[in-house]
């Protein structure tokens, strides 16, 4: 018989443990802090820094102190096909608040309505 270990720290696993079980992937976990851990780099789990939400997600906004989606579908440019759009600054047009995203290689901006 194969003794079983943690997926997470491969310490061998003991009735006295607070055992865990992912259903999704089949495999134990000796705590929770291990099987916390293992999800958190399975799923490349970042913590999302407030002041710079774009740099993990472009499709994260802050308005009013909470999150909201963007209305940005697609980040690639539309224009070249070839880059990605990057956040460039809000602006309000004809009293309509937009997005402005830049094409880092054509310089195309893409405006998204802010509704
Ligand atoms: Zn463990
Ligand atoms: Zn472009």
């Amino acid at each position: 018989m194969e003794k079983l270990k943690c997926e997470k720290c491969k310490k061998h696993l003991r009735e006295s443990m607070e055992l865990q079980y992912s259903k999704e992937i089949c495999v134990p976990f000796c705590s929770k802090k291990c099987a916390n851990e293992y999800y958190c780099k399975e799923f490349r789990n970042v913590t999302l820094d407030i002041k710079n939400t774009r740099a993990a997600s472009m499709l994260y906004m802050i308005r009013d102190g909470k999150l909201y989606h963007s209305n940005l579908e697609d980040d690639w440019c539309c224009k070249c096909r070839k880059e990605q759009l990057i956040f460039s600054r809000y602006a309000t047009i004809e009293s309509k608040e937009y997005e402005i995203f830049k094409c880092n290689g054509c310089g195309h901006e893409e405006l998204v309505e802010i509704v």
